[in-house]
C-alpha cells in the first residue's frame, strides 16, 4: 500500500524560493573581481536568478544542455548555481586549477554550449579558443563598464543579459532525478571524470549537512572559502538559504589578511576550507596579532589537518575546528564532526586528538571497509581497509565514461573511495592511507602516475616514481625518485627543467632524488608502500 502523501519533487529552485519567502532581507555580500564589495539579499538574489533563467531560455538553452561556469566564489556564480539547473540545464563548474589541456578536454567532453566566465579567466579561454570550437558563446560575468577587449567569439555581458529579462520566470516541472550540475575530478591518470549531480541528490545533501555538526542557523554568517568551482563549495550555497544564513564570498583572494579582514568586517561565524587555507590564516594571525573572535567554528576538510593547527585554533584563538570528509563523488560531505556526546568531559588534549578523526558518517551515507579481496572488515576502529560508501548523494557512475565507471564500484554496487580507513563502532572514521596514486597539494590533486610518466620521457631517466611527502603549508608535495639510465648522470635541475613546460607549475616536484633502483610489487607495479617506507625520514627542502 502506498502512503497518501503529496509527491512533490525535490528541486533546486525550491531552496532559493524558500529563502526569498522566509529570509528575503538576509544579506549576501561578495568581494568582486572588479574591486568593490557587492551587497544584496536573498530576495534580490532570487529575482536575478529568475532573470537569469529567462536569459538562458532566450539564448536557446534547452533542458539537459550543459552550461559552464569558470568563476570565483561570488554572487553571480551563486545565481548560476540556481538559474541554470532551475530552468532544466546542467551547471558545469570548471576548475581553473586543472591543466589547460584538461580544461579544454572537460569543456568538450561535457559539450558545454555556453561558458559564463569571470574577467580573471577570459585570457585562459582565449588561449584555448581553437580547441573548444563547440562552445557557442561566452558570457562575461561583469557589467558593460568592465567588458574587456577579447578574442572570444559571441561574447555577451552578464548584466546586460539579465537587464533584458523580467523576474517572473516559471520554473519547469522537472523530475527530481534530473541532472543539475557537473563537476570533474582528477583520476589517478588520464582525463578528469565527471560527477553528475541531480536536483534530488542536491536537496538531500543540503538537508543532510544541516543535521550534521555543520549545522548552520539563521544567526550564522558563513564564508565558504572552499571554491564553488570544486565540489559545490561543500554544499553551502544550497544549504545556507534553507536556514537563512548570511553568505560572504571572498572572490579571488584567499590569503590570511583578506580572510581575517572579511571575518571581522562581516562578523563571520562559520567558515569552511582546506587545511592549507587555515594554516595561511594562522600565519597571518600570529604575525599581525589580529584575532578571529566572531567565529564560532571553522570547518576543515578535503585533506588531513595537522594536530598543531587544530590545537592553535582551539587553544590560542578559542575557535573549535570541525573536521569533515567527503569527495566530489559524494556531493561532497559524507562524514562530519565528532559527535558532541564524545567530546563531553574530555580535556583539551583529548578533544583535539579526537578532532583529527575525519568525523562521523552523516545520516544518508552508509560505510563499510573491505580488504584486498573485497571481504568486509570489522568496524572496531582497528581494522583498516578501503572505504566503500553508498547513499542518495553518492555517484552511481561517471558522466559518459564507461571505463572509469567500471572500476569505481564493488560487486554490491557501493562506491570505492580509494581511501584506506578504520571505522569505529559508532561510525566515526579515521583515514590511515590512500590506495589511489594521487598527491593532494593544498586541496588539489597531482597525479603521481602522470608525473612519473612525464619524467620518464627524459632521455636520461630510466625510471621515475612520485610519492607524496608531508609539507607544512600544502599538506602534501611530490618527491620524485629517479633511476638514471646507464652511463647518464642527470641532475635535479635537468629533470625539473624538462618537466617545466610539460606540466602545470604547481605539479613540479619539490625535490628529485636519485636511486639505483625503484622497488616493484609482485605484479610489476612500482611499490609506493616500500618507497614511502624508504623515504619516511626524508624532509623536503621546501618543508624545512
Ligand atoms: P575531492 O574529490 O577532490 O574532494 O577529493 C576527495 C579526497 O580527498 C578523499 O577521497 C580523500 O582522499 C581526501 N580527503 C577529503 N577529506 C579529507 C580529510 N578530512 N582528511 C584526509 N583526506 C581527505
Amino acid at each position: 500500500m502506498k502512503g497518501l502523501m503529496m509527491d512533490v519533487p525535490l528541486l533546486i529552485p525550491s531552496l532559493i524560493s524558500h529563502a526569498a519567502r522566509c529570509h528575503a532581507e538576509v544579506e549576501i555580500c561578495s568581494a568582486t573581481v572588479e574591486g568593490p564589495m557587492h551587497r544584496y539579499n536573498w530576495g534580490a538574489c532570487y529575482a536575478r536568478v529568475q532573470r537569469l533563467a529567462g536569459a538562458l531560455e532566450s539564448l536557446g538553452v534547452e533542458p539537459g544542455d550543459r552550461v559552464a561556469t569558470l568563476a570565483w566564489n561570488g554572487y553571480r556564480h551563486l545565481e548560476l548555481y540556481y538559474g541554470v539547473p532551475g530552468m532544466g540545464a546542467v551547471c558545469h563548474t570548471i576548475n581553473p586549477r586543472l591543466f589547460k589541456e584538461q580544461i579544454a578536454y572537460i569543456i568538450n567532453h561535457a559539450a558545454d554550449r555556453f561558458i559564463f566566465v569571470d574577467l580573471t579567466f577570459v585570457s585562459l579561454l582565449e588561449e584555448m579558443l581553437d580547441e573548444i570550437g563547440g562552445v557557442e558563446g561566452f558570457i562575461i560575468l561583469t557589467d558593460e563598464d568592465h567588458m574587456p577587449e577579447t578574442t572570444l567569439r559571441n561574447t555577451l555581458c552578464y548584466e546586460t543579459l539579465l537587464a533584458a529579462e523580467t523576474p517572473d520566470f516559471t520554473w519547469p516541472d522537472l523530475d527530481e532525478r534530473t541532472a543539475s550540475a557537473l563537476c570533474y575530478t582528477s583520476g589517478t591518470t588520464g582525463n578528469p571524470k565527471g560527477t553528475l549531480y541531480s536536483h534530488r541528490s542536491t536537496v538531500l545533501h543540503s538537508l543532510g549537512i544541516l543535521i550534521a555538526s555543520f549545522a548552520l542557523n539563521g544567526n550564522d554568517v558563513v564564508l565558504p572559502v572552499v571554491p564553488m568551482f570544486h565540489v559545490q563549495s561543500w554544499g553551502i550555497p544550497h544549504a545556507a538559504p534553507l536556514v537563512g544564513a548570511k553568505l560572504v564570498f571572498n572572490g579571488p583572494h584567499f590569503d590570511g589578511e583578506t580572510l581575517q579582514k572579511l571575518f571581522a568586517e562581516e562578523q563571520v561565524t562559520v567558515s569552511l576550507g582546506v587545511p592549507t587555507i587555515w594554516l595561511g590564516l594562522l600565519d597571518y594571525l600570529r604575525s599581525s596579532g589580529k584575532r578571529v573572535d566572531s567565529l564560532r567554528m571553522l570547518i576543515s576538510g578535503g585533506a588531513a589537518p595537522p594536530l598543531s593547527m587544530i590545537e592553535a585554533y582551539e587553544t590560542d584563538y578559542g575557535v573549535p575546528i570541525n573536521h569533515g570528509w567527503g569527495m566530489t563523488e559524494t556531493s561532497p560531505v559524507a562524514a562530519a564532526g565528532i559527535n558532541p556526546r564524545r567530546l563531553a568531559g574530555l580535556d583539551a588534549e583529548a578533544r583535539i586528538k579526537e578532532k583529527l578523526k575525519q568525523g562521523q558518517a552523516l545520516y544518508g551515507v552508509e560505510m563499510k571497509i573491505v580488504d584486498d579481496d573485497g571481504n568486509r572488515l570489522a568496524h572496531d576502529g582497528k581494522a583498516s581497509g578501503e572505504l566503500h560508501v553508498r547513499g542518495p548523494w553518492v555517484t552511481s557512475g561517471y558522466f559518459e565514461d564507461e571505463a572509469a565507471t567500471a572500476d569505481a564500484f564493488d560487486a554490491e554496487g557501493w562506491f570505492r573511495t580509494g581511501d584506506v580507513v578504520a571505522i569505529e563502532p559508532d561510525h566515526h572514521i579515521v583515514i590511515t592511507d590512500r590506495s589511489k596514486d594521487l598527491i593532494k597539494s593544498g586541496g588539489e590533486w597531482i597525479s603521481s602516475i602522470d608525473l612519473e610518466n612525464t619524467a620518464m620521457g627524459h632521455p636520461d631517466v630510466a625510471e621515475a616514481a612520485a610519492i607524496s611527502m608531508p609539507h607544512p603549508k600544502w599538506g602534501e608535495r611530490p618527491l620524485l625518485v629517479v633511476v638514471a639510465r646507464d652511463g647518464a648522470e642527470p641532475t635535479k635541475d635537468d629533470v625539473i627543467d624538462y618537466l617545466r613546460d610539460k606540466i602545470v607549475s604547481w605539479w613540479l616536484p619539490d625535490d628529485v632524488v636519485f636511486a639505483s633502483e625503484i622497488p616493484h610489487t609482485a605484479t610489476g607495479k612500482i611499490s609506493k608502500l616500500t618507497l614511502r617506507e624508504t623515504y619516511k625520514d626524508y624532509v623536503l627542502p621546501t618543508a624545512e
